[in-house]
């Protein structure tokens, strides 16, 4: 495993982090039963960061990596969110995510988070959670229950304008940098960088259409997406290569990111995510797959607050621009 700095914090992650969302049973379900060797596969293979979010399964998750990783707790580096509840509810009021936090703690079996995240902010206010959510945060930080604080969502541009308007520690994003898409890059990467703010980025399969796993029903991706994603998983598997493998091995060239986080359902899958730190992808593999995905690149789709996802589209965020933000 190789190991990164988490922004300015005192963290040190592996650069394949676990998602633990399909312990929510959001994809698919996945045995309770596994969850001991599920962990405990990663661990030996040397992730050491755990993402988490009570919106997983309404807590599942988390009660679910709580007890897995209990007997690893203190070395690994565990995070989880507030803030989203549930497909359509959200608390990003102080009270709110306080609470939450709270009953993540007891889910968790912990006394401490190593990061607490404001969870998809794009379907909040703002205003509020630049004013309210991330001061009510810091207070957290400030109590001992979280040792650092940050943001999550999907629009590039949005995440770039909250971090550079609040003193958050890290930022993750999700479906913008990987084998479908590289727009993170136009809007949030560099402002993440110029701030020192870790950058932690999410769904390398694109939320499973990479494994040429059945999607879930709920999955937010366009038909010629999905098409391109098969395409591409299908002419992997005829050229014996592991469209997984391929696909996080592309996502652990970004020069940026920390750690990129990958949904595990099985020990097989933490396994053909490790194989990516010793892959060389064959270039006309490579450049095939390129092509393939050519026709949907940076193809994205309607989440969140309307307003948000204006400002979210708003690509470039010049280093000007963010200078004047900082200085005003
Ligand atoms: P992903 O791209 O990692 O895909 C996960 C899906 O792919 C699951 O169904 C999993 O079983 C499957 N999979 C994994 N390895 C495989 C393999 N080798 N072969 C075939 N299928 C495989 O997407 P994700 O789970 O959405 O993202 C990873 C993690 O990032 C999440 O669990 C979560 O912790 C985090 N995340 C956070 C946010 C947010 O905060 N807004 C959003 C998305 C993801």
């Amino acid at each position: 495993m190789r190991y990164r700095t988490l922004g300015s914090t005192s963290l040190s992650v592996s650069v394949i982090g676990f998602g633990a969302s399909p312990l929510g049973n959001v994809f698919s379900p996945v045995p309770r039963a596994d969850d001991a060797a599920l962990v405990g596969r990663a661990v030996d293979a040397g992730i050491n960061f755990f993402d988490v979010s009570p919106y997983y399964g309404a807590g599942l998750a988390e009660e679910r990596l709580g007890a897995a990783l209990a007997p690893y707790r203190k070395n690994v580096v565990l995070a989880t969110k507030c803030g989203r509840n549930g497909a359509d509810q959200f608390d990003f009021s102080a009270k709110g995510i306080t609470a939450s936090l709270e009953a993540s703690l007891r889910r968790l079996k912990t006394d401490v988070v190593d990061l607490i995240q404001a969870h998809d902010i794009e379907f909040g206010d703002i205003d509020q959670v630049i004013d309210e959510t991330i001061p009510a945060l810091l207070a957290l930080k400030q109590q001992g229950k979280a040792r650092t604080v940050g943001i999550t969502g999907y629009w590039p541009g949005l995440l770039a304008r909250v971090v550079s308007e609040a003193p958050v520690d890290t930022v993750l994003n999700y479906c913008h940098w990987n084998l479908f898409s590289d727009d993170m890059d136009a809007a949030l990467s560099p402002v993440a960088e110029r701030r020192g703010i870790g950058l932690i980025n999410a769904s390398p399969l694109h939320m499973g259409i990479l494994g040429g796993v059945t999607l879930p029903e709920w999955h937010p991706a366009p038909p010629a997406v999905r098409a391109a994603g098969a395409q591409v998983v299908s002419f992997c598997r005829s050229s014996g290569v592991d469209p997984a493998t391929l696909s996080i091995w592309a996502c652990l060239q970004h020069p940026s990111v920390a750690s990129t986080l990958m949904g595990f359902a099985g020990v097989e899958q933490v396994d053909s995510a490790c194989a990516a730190l010793d892959f060389a992808p064959n270039a006309l593999v490579l450049q095939k797959v390129r092509r393939l995905v050519a026709p949907v690149h940076n193809t994205s789709w309607p989440q969140g607050r309307p307003e948000n996802e204006d400002i979210g589209r708003v690509l470039a965020v010049s280093e000007e621009d963010d200078i004047k933000v900082t200085k005003a």
